[in-house]
């Protein structure tokens, strides 16, 4: 039976829960999911403190300005005026310096004319330039909630919050096996029949994009014993995936291999292109999405199925990649059943619209077009035919594949 691309993400969602939690050092936290919602351990300002240079005053010495006050100390940044702020007098004060106490307002200094220890003041603004202690957050207060995947602005915050410890996702641990009797590793001697795989360096790096850690287990070639031994290798892993094999050829013989091992098959066919034969399932406990030996078609099903699976295990909500919208320009066919993804190029117009142009060649072997792309436009299965200048739905490749 041949499903949709959106049920068999709906099918991968049920299946997938997240793997377990642990405390690491923020310095390692870039890019993990924080598990549980942060709690600031301290307020941000922790104290009233100054946001300008100049002097901290009391508002009702100053009446009315010009006035003359006493210059009785200086508050910098750690290190406050540790006295209560007196009538008539002011506190030389600097960027970040606690407030003293009694102190209501700060002048800036553009706004005196310092003389000794004298200042005069030629304008207030009353209450101005002061940040209150935890007017960004206080203790206690969830600065971040979880799941969140954690970006530098992220680590920032939560140092700031005083957490050098958090608790994150563990990163899930991915097999990937690439199989087909012609193919070797780059680098490998091999005959004129053989290819280079470009499945296994490129899922490993998309596994590892998406903070998971890949497990590659190499080549194994079309033979049900030594796919058999490769699949038990994947056994302590969260997930294995598999490139090559799995369509119904003679010689695709993952499924029957995976199968005769206790396989459980939640689906085997999807209705899109390119990628058709794409098999999702479970042995034992190791999740198994099974991709198209076509390295086009294994990457988009990488980015389309693999990543809401990572995201999924790795403790994320598992979206499927965003859609947005860009205008053709050029005409697009009507689709057949299958909903197609095609290689495209999106460009800022001068009018600032987003504007979408596929390429001429679409073949799912074709590589280099598909490195060359930025995006994919989405044709749903039986759309019509779509004239230049109309919006179409379209992924947007950058930082996702
Ligand atoms: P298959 O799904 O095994 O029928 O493979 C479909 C096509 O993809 C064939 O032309 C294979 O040679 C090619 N192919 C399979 N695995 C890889 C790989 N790891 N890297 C590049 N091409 C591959
Ligand atoms: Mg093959």
């Amino acid at each position: 039976m041949m499903i949709t691309v959106e049920e068999a993400q709906g099918l991968i969602r049920e299946a997938i829960s997240p793997v377990a939690t642990e405390t690491i050092a923020l310095s390692e936290a870039l890019g993990r999911v924080l598990a549980v919602t942060a709690r600031a351990r301290i307020s941000h300002p922790t104290d009233n403190v100054s946001a300008m240079d100049g002097y901290a005053v009391r508002l009702e010495d100053i009446p009315s300005t010009p006035i003359q006050l006493r210059v009785v100390g200086e508050s910098a940044a750690g290190h406050p005026y540790d006295e209560i702020l007196k009538s008539g007098h002011a506190v030389r004060i600097f960027t970040g310096a606690t407030l003293p106490s009694g102190a209501d307002t700060v002048v800036i200094q553009e706004d005196t004319e310092p003389d000794g220890n004298k200042v005069t003041v030629n304008r207030i603004e009353p209450h101005r330039h002061i940040r209150p202690r935890g007017q960004d957050f206080l203790t206690g207060d969830s600065v971040l909630v979880a799941p969140l995947r954690l970006e530098a602005r992220h680590i920032g915050l939560l140092a700031a919050a005083d957490l050098p410890w958090i608790e994150v996702y563990q990163q899930p641990r991915i097999a990937v096996l690439s199989t087909g009797d012609e193919i070797v590793l780059p680098g490998e001697p091999r005959t004129a029949a053989q290819i280079v795989s470009a499945n296994g360096p490129g899922l490993c790096a998309f596994i590892r994009n998406h903070g998971s850690i890949p497990v590659n287990l190499g080549v194994v070639g079309d033979n049900i014993e030594t796919l058999q031994d490769a699949a038990e290798a994947a056994e302590r892993c969260d997930m294995l995936v598999t490139s090559g094999g799995v369509s119904v050829g003679d010689h695709d013989l993952v499924l029957k291999a995976l199968c005769d091992l206790g396989l459980n098959v939640t689906f085997h066919r999807i209705a899109m292109r390119p990628g058709k034969p794409l098999m999702f399932g479970r042995l034992q406990n190791t999740k198994v999405l099974g991709l198209p030996g076509n390295p086009v078609s294994a990457m988009i099903c990488a980015l389309l199925f693999l990543l809401p699976a990572l995201d999924l295990l790795r403790g994320l909500p598992g979206h499927p990649p965003e859609i947005s919208l860009a205008n053709l320009s050029e005409e697009l066919p009507e689709n057949g059943s299958r909903q197609d993804y095609q290689r495209a190029l999106t460009k800022l117009d001068d009018d600032g619209r987003l504007t979408v142009k596929p390429f001429n060649k679409q073949d799912s072997s074709m590589i280099a077009t598909l490195a060359q792309s930025n995006a994919l436009i989405v044709r749903s299965p039986r759309a019509s035919a779509a004239k230049k200048g109309d919006a179409v739905p379209v992924i947007t490749l950058k930082s996702l594949l």
